[in-house]
């Protein structure tokens, strides 16, 4: 899951880590008022889950309170395209400001779990507010990494290590020190996945504040952080997961047109694998898990058929706990409430598999039935083509 700059930021202050002053903004007034407050001047944010809103017109500086509330007007409600967030943009449904601060130097700092040494890993860069994607690919000797020891933490040495790499000294050194372990103890402590800092600024008065902030959470933890589970917007995700969210259903939107039904995460991996060494391209795929029962499988099947990029749906259960006469029943019942406009293709193997098949056939549905998974990608690709 993730979150707001403006949620990431409040974080951050709990955890005494530096960041601007800044407030949500409810109205074009409220965002006049709260730039008053500020001496006169801000910058005004758009909230959406998705970077590079600088350049993409998201992050705005208002010279007058006047000019923070015309700022306000044009955001909010505005979609808001970024290299982020793809061609058809996100709705800003949020507007923070934010009190100015004179920049000296912009800096970059992530920790993320990175999956080759199994560990938390701190990222940095002098080469901060670009996309660090560019510097990874032209300078990546400009990116400094320490790998956190899980048992020992983050070490005194390794944060000397980042707040010399990042060419800091005296005070902004100390601040610096101070500023990673705070931050390290938050990612620790709230089970982040990762926790971008980018740009990290050094002011004009030396002070070290995190100037944007972007943490995504492990879902997998989520049970044990309520506070951060507060902290979800629904608008940021794709209506189909939080619906099948309802029914402990995983669905998970991807950009092709074949929607695949599937239980467990392998099948998913090799029904989607399968489906492109074939020529297709999967439009989602929804994991209805290991012991669904049928009214779990009309929903699923449901949840499919109204995305609208679904050209045509895959149907690749196996049967182990689950039985294959439920999986049958529940795609014939959800076919029969909803109506089916697109060819379905199910591949059905396992307990009851007869059963099932049988229920298939005998539904009157057009439903085309395969005999094993390479016969069910290829009948499914030809079908969409
Ligand atoms: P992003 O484009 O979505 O990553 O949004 P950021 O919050 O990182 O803002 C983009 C850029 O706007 C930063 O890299 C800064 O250069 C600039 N910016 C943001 N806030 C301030 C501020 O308070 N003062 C100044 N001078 N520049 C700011
Ligand atoms: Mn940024």
């Amino acid at each position: 899951m993730n979150i707001h700059e403006y949620q990431a930021k409040e974080l951050l202050r709990q955890y005494k880590v530096a960041t601007p002053d800044g407030r949500v903004a409810e109205s074009a007034e409220d965002a006049r008022q709260i730039t008053k407050e500020f001496g006169g001047q801000s910058v005004v944010k758009a909230q959406i889950h998705a970077g590079g809103r600088g350049k993409g017109g998201g992050v705005k500086f208002a010279t007058d309170p006047d000019k923070a509330a015309e700022l306000f007007k044009q955001m909010s409600g505005m979609t808001l395209v970024t290299k982020q967030t793809g061609a058809e943009g996100r709705k800003v449904h949020t507007v923070f400001i934010s009190n100015p601060v004179d920049i000296e130097r912009e800096l970059y700092l992530a920790f993320l779990v990175d999956r080759a040494s199994s560990r938390v890993t701190l990222m940095a860069s002098t080469e901060g507010g670009v996309e660090i994607e560019e510097v990874a690919e032209k300078t990546p000797e400009k990116i400094i990494r320490v790998i956190v020891d899980p048992a020992l933490g983050l070490s005194g040495f390794q944060a000397r290590q980042i707040a010399f790499g990042l060419g800091l000294s005296g005070d902004s050194f100390k601040k610096a020190v101070t500023f990673l372990n705070n931050l390290y103890r938050l990612f620790v402590e709230k089970d982040c996945a990762m926790v971008e800092v980018n740009p990290l600024v050094i002011t004009k008065q030396g002070e070290v504040i995190a100037l944007d902030a972007k943490i995504g959470f492990d879902d997998n933890a989520l049970f044990r952080h309520p506070d951060v589970l507060a902290y979800r917007d629904l608008n940021e995700e794709a209506a189909e997961e939080i619906e099948a969210s309802k029914f402990n259903l995983n669905f998970i939107k991807l950009d092709g047109t074949i929607g695949c039904m599937v239980n467990g995460a392998g099948l998913a991996m090799g029904t989607m694998d399968i489906i492109k060494y074939h020529g297709g391209s999967p439009a989602n795929f929804l994991d209805v898990g290991g012991g669904a029962t049928e009214e779990a499988v009309k929903n699923a099947f449901r949840i499919i058929l109204q995305d609208h990029a679904v050209k045509g749906v895959m149907v690749n259960i196996f049967g182990g706990i689950m039985r294959c006469d439920i999986v049958a029943n529940g795609i014939v019942n959800a076919a029969k409430e909803i109506g089916i406009a697109v060819p379905v293709v199910v591949r059905l193997e396992g307990t009851n598999v007869e059963e099932g098949k049988k229920i298939l056939a005998d539904s009157g549905l057009n439903l085309i039935v395969a005999k094993d998974l390479k016969d069910a990608a290829e009948k499914i690709v030809a079908a969409t083509k």
